[in-house]
């Protein structure tokens, strides 16, 4: 299992050479600010360039954190804490999370529930990601699979409410995506016209770099304990969004169980996919999506996206196969020779 120190070594492998090719070709002396920090239950990384930029990365780390003290699952004080542990009454909740909770319900609604923010009793149940993760018995899945269902979650203008005891909220698909479109609105009120952040695989940049090239995001090889670039994406004013099986698991008698949960069985997505990104221009919508594709499996997944405008998605399979959206060949570079790019399969019609 992958543990939080191996996760900010990883990710720091995978960004210093895209930051270092950010620097490298400034012709004009511009300002750069940025930072890191384990915000999110993830390594967050920042860098923005202009006149702006120290204000604007400081502005933006607030809000994650903000935004972390309003959706976690474990600050007490968070919304998302109160409305889990008080089912049956209505909560007061920020029009922040209302609005994460909002899209939330939207994307398990027509996702028929691939995607459900409800999966809390089964991500506590399995574990996964901390030191008790294990197999559960059958019947403790049954029980939390019954504290499953976005229909028990109500929401109206200022309040929201769990309609069944039992029932547990995890916001953990969808609220970096969240907070990455909330740095995109920081940076812009700022005038800063060049800036990348991470969230732990939520990647999303800014206009173009200083030097007017496109940024070089890394997507990284998805088999496990790997940390390297497996292909390069050309990207201006992009977010890419990784789900993958390697992010968060456990290995129980040579079994891989990660942590995206299949919300009709109770048990991690099975469907031969180590990973799928999204590829688009919104990072909130592309958190949910990823999460929702990667339950979906690649066919229907496929098919899902290809009826989204402007939204594009690449698979990998355990057989290292990679399957791109239609228009994505020319942003997407394989540089791995174990990846091969299937073609022509999945075109749209
Ligand atoms: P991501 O890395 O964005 O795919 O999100 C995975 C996280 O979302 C997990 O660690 C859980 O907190 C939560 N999650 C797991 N399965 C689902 C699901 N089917 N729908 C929504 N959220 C999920
Ligand atoms: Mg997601």
């Amino acid at each position: 299992m992958l543990n939080k120190k191996t996760i900010i070594t990883l990710t720091i492998l995978l960004i210093f050479p895209l930051i270092l090719t950010a620097c490298s070709n400034d012709t004009v002396e511009v300002k750069t600010a940025e930072d890191n920090a384990f915000l999110m239950d993830t390594l967050v990384q920042m860098r923005a360039h202009g006149e702006n930029a120290d204000a604007a990365v400081e502005e933006s780390m607030k809000r994650i954190e903000e935004i972390e003290n309003l959706m976690s699952k474990t600050i007490e004080t968070s919304d998302i804490y109160q409305l889990n542990n008080n089912p049956n009454q209505i909560i007061e909740v920020s029009k922040q999370s209302l609005e994460v909770l909002k899209k939330a319900k939207n994307y398990a609604e027509i996702t028929e529930g691939d995607f459900d923010p409800t999966i809390g009793a089964l991500v506590e149940l399995w574990g996964i990601g901390t030191k008790n993760a294990s197999v559960p018995p059958e019947n403790k899945i049954k029980a939390a699979l019954a504290n499953t269902g976005y229909q028990y979650l109500n929401l109206d203008d200022n309040y929201a409410k769990i309609t069944k005891a039992g029932v547990k909220l995890d916001l953990g698909g969808i609220a970096k995506g969240y907070a990455a479109e909330e740095v995109k609105k920081i940076v812009e009120k700022n005038g800063v016209e060049h800036a990348f952040v991470n969230l732990g695989g939520n990647v999303l940049v800014i206009g173009d770099k200083v030097d007017g090239s496109s940024w070089k995001i890394g997507i990284q090889d998805p088999r496990a304990g790997r940390g390297d670039v497996m292909a390069i994406i050309d990207a201006v004013d992009l977010t890419i969004v990784t789900s993958g099986n390697y992010e968060r698991y456990f290995e129980e008698n040579g079994k891989l169980y990660h942590h995206i949960i299949d919300p009709k069985t109770g048990y991690p997505a099975e469907n031969n996919l180590l990973s799928v990104s999204i590829i688009s221009h919104n990072s909130f919508d592309a958190d949910a999506l990823s999460t929702a594709v990667y339950v979906m499996g690649l066919e229907k997944g496929m098919e899902f996206i290809e009826n989204i405008d402007d939204v594009g998605v690449m698979f990998i399979t355990k057989e290292l196969d990679v399957y791109l959206s239609s228009g994505l060949e020319e942003i997407v570079n394989i540089n791995d020779p174990d990846f091969n790019l299937i073609e022509g399969e999945y075109s749209v019609n």
